[in-house]
């Protein structure tokens, strides 16, 4: 069991344990304080790393980063606002995209708006 466990990259102690993620029972967490299989790293699977070193205390290994990689991007919401604006507009609007909503709001038009609307949303800003 000891040879499978990874050496700590801040001390080279050997004397490492896997770090454990999500939500872990009280019964789960009372067995592991007898055991010492694995040590907590609390709820957001990776953000401590992989491992934790009993010797020095750090954790190490690859770190989960919950930056989000995609922010949405305030120029390209500007220009689907715009797209949104002018496809609302009744002479702009897209034929394809209207009719089906009206068929969906069974011929009420107001409903039909309101669903050409939502359409547009998830075709622009989304
Ligand atoms: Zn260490």
């Amino acid at each position: 069991m000891t040879n499978q466990r990874k050496k700590c990259p801040h001390c080279g102690s050997t004397s490492t344990l896997p770090i454990a993620y999500g939500l872990i029972s009280d019964e789960g967490h009372k067995k592991n304080n007898e055991s010492r299989e694995w040590v907590w790293g609390g709820c957001k699977y990776g953000q401590n790393g992989t491992d934790h070193c009993n010797e020095c205390g750090e954790n190490f290994g690859e770190k989960i980063d919950y930056t989000p990689k995609n922010p949405i991007d305030p120029e390209k919401l500007l220009d689907g606002l715009d797209k949104l604006t002018y496809h609302l507009e009744p002479e702009n609007r897209i034929p394809k995209l209207y009719s089906e909503a009206i068929t969906e709001a069974n011929g009420d038009e107001e409903e039909a708006e309101r669903i050409y609307e939502s359409m547009l949303i998830q075709l622009f800003i989304k």
